[in-house]
């Protein structure tokens, strides 16, 4: 037995969380918890903590009994899913600060290891697929496997990723034998937009701009415009991939002004650039094809220190690709 179950086993009272703006994998994994345990262990009691999530991921079971506050509660075991650091629970903190022993399952390249016991794997495709390999196979239900099949449809963008392995495809494969739904799952989650959402998409297009010979593709959402069409981070999901498949694109940048002045900023590469470490040097992180960060400024200050960045790497490969 792995020290993830044995460390849930040895727990009576547990909390789940993931990272703040939770996006499909970071749902999937923490409700794939919660339904494991739910499932197979249910003398315990398993609460999951999340910021709100989106509606198209309601069908998910445990999804309503999500809390979105946090209390004063002391846990023996808090969980973290998807989660590359401590500034990433923000609104959990001090939950997890209280809880008297921790654990982090993620697959970020960026994650250093702030819980007393991880397991970290930047080789999986999702936090998803990594929870599968830890869960005991003959114990995943059909309404866990709905939560991890999710995730990992996710987090490769529906199996076109660059991380989507031989290994993926095998459980991909392995949780539909469960009986899930999956055409409901990829249409429902990932690429049914509502009319705003779309107007949205079509508006970052519109503006988006290519520099660097067309290797680099960036657009820029403000605040006023978001607050005009009343629309959220939430709606811009789909928006960055679009960019990044653009012809002759290796970079492909989205930043949207979270607050005044202050913008949520989202990396993409295709080939050889590694945007995770870009966004580390802003105090994000991510992974080598897919990564953010939060930046102060306008948008102009933005793109041009990401360039600077951005550029150096371009400029590497270009001297790499002179020498061989
Ligand atoms: P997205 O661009 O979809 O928001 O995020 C891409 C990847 O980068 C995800 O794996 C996400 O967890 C990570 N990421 C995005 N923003 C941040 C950030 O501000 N800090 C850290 N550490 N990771 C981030
Ligand atoms: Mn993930």
């Amino acid at each position: 037995m792995n020290t993830f179950i044995q460390t849930i086993e040895h727990a009576e009272n547990i909390a789940v969380t993931g990272h703040i703006r939770p996006d499909g994998d970071c749902i999937g994994s923490c409700l794939g918890v919660y339904n494991y345990i739910k499932d197979n262990y249910p003398r315990k009691k398993v609460t999951v903590y999340l910021e709100p999530m989106a509606p198209e991921f309601r069908f998910l079971n445990g999804y309503d009994q999500v809390k979105h506050k946090t209390d004063d509660s002391i846990y023996d075991l808090f969980i973290v899913l998807d989660c590359s650091d401590e500034t990433r629970i923000e609104p959990f903190a001090d939950l997890f600060k209280r809880a008297k022993e921790s654990f982090c399952v993620d697959h970020h390249i960026s994650n250093r290891g702030f819980c007393d016991d991880f397991m970290i794997d930047s080789g999986v495709s999702a936090t998803c697929e990594l929870l599968y390999q830890l869960f005991d196979e003959d114990k995943i239900s059909f309404a866990c496997a709905e939560c991890l099949y999710t995730g990992i449809v996710h987090d490769t963008g529906v199996f076109k990723h660059s991380n989507t392995t031989r290994e993926t495809m095998y459980i991909a494969g392995n949780l539909i034998a469960k009986g899930i739904n999956t055409s409901h799952i990829i249409d429902d989650t990932f690429y049914r937009k509502t009319y705003l959402q779309n107007v949205i998409m079509g508006y970052a297009l519109l503006e988006s701009s290519l520099v660097m010979d067309g290797k680099i593709i960036y657009s820029f959402i403000t605040k006023k415009w978001m607050d005009l069409y009343g629309v959220t981070g939430a709606d811009l999901n789909g928006i960055i991939d679009q960019l990044r498949v653009t012809e002759g694109v290796e970079v492909a940048i989205l930043g949207y002004e979270m607050n005044n002045l202050e913008f949520k900023v989202s990396m993409r590469s295709n080939d050889y650039v590694d945007v995770s470490k870009v966004a580390s040097y802003f105090g994000g992180g991510g992974h080598i094809r897919a990564a953010g960060c939060t930046m102060k400024g306008n948008s102009l200050d933005v793109i041009n220190n990401l360039l600077r960045h951005i550029e150096s790497q371009l400029k590497l490969e270009e001297q790499n690709e002179r020498d061989h």
